[in-house]
């Protein structure tokens, strides 16, 4: 039975990272895809954890032997998506999540239509730039890219199937969870999990 794809995406700042890494404690079914990235990490993040840590020439090889389910540049670094280690969980049945951005988002849709996308949305663009400098670890020239380019993030919000709004985090890693349960109950997976009941309740 294959498992449930989740896209999350979200302009820096938004609080997804927390929200995610809350969901996993939750809901302990769900795995989190590892990324590759070729930006340095940040202070605290693990190579193999957070990202697989690659240079652009390994990026480029990787993505010419074709490993990645999509890439994407995102603030002048690349990020990508490991098409094998993804197929392979959901098809042996795990729920797994994409923690990546828009461009990537478009591209995983078209090869698994039956991802469900969530946007989170900071409560308004001013609290997101206070987020983003509070954070502390990006430099002003680095912050003021971010804004910009979290704008252009929220303009494809609209192609999510759901809309999480973090205001207060306790109440957005509800509706997070919320989510997940509700999909996992869509009638595909319901009927992938029980293919005998759903078999007998169609004859006569
Ligand atoms: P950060 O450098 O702050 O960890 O991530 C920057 C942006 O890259 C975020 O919007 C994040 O969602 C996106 N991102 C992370 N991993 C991937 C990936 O594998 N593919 C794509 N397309 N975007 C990613």
């Amino acid at each position: 039975m294959p498992g449930t794809l989740f896209i999350v995406t979200a302009p820096s700042g938004a609080g997804k990272t927390t929200l995610v890494s809350g969901l996993l404690t939750r809901d302990p079914l769900v795995s989190l895809s590892v990324s590759y990235a070729t930006r340095a990490p940040r202070p605290g993040e693990v190579d193999g954890q957070h990202y697989h840590f690659v240079d652009v020439p390994t990026f480029r090889a990787l993505r010419d032997k074709g490993e990645f389910l999509e890439w994407a540049e995102v603030h002048n670094n690349y990020y990508a998506t490991s098409k094998t280690w993804l197929e392979s969980q959901i098809s042996s049945g795990r729920d797994i999540l994409l923690e990546i951005d828009w461009q990537g988002a478009q591209q995983v849709r078209k090869v698994f239509p039956q991802a469900v996308g969530v946007f989170i949305l900071p409560p308004s663009v001013e609290e997101l730039e206070r987020r983003l400098r509070g954070r502390g670890t990006d430099s002003e020239e680095v912050i003021a890219r971010r804004v910009l380019g979290a704008r252009g993030e929220m303009r494809h919000v609209a192609e999510f199937d759901y809309v999480i709004i973090n205001e207060d985090l306790s109440a957005a890693l509800d509706d997070l969870v919320a989510v997940v349960r509700a999909s996992r109950l869509r009638y595909a997976n319901q009927e992938a999990r029980k293919p005998e009941f759903f078999h007998y309740l169609e004859q006569d």
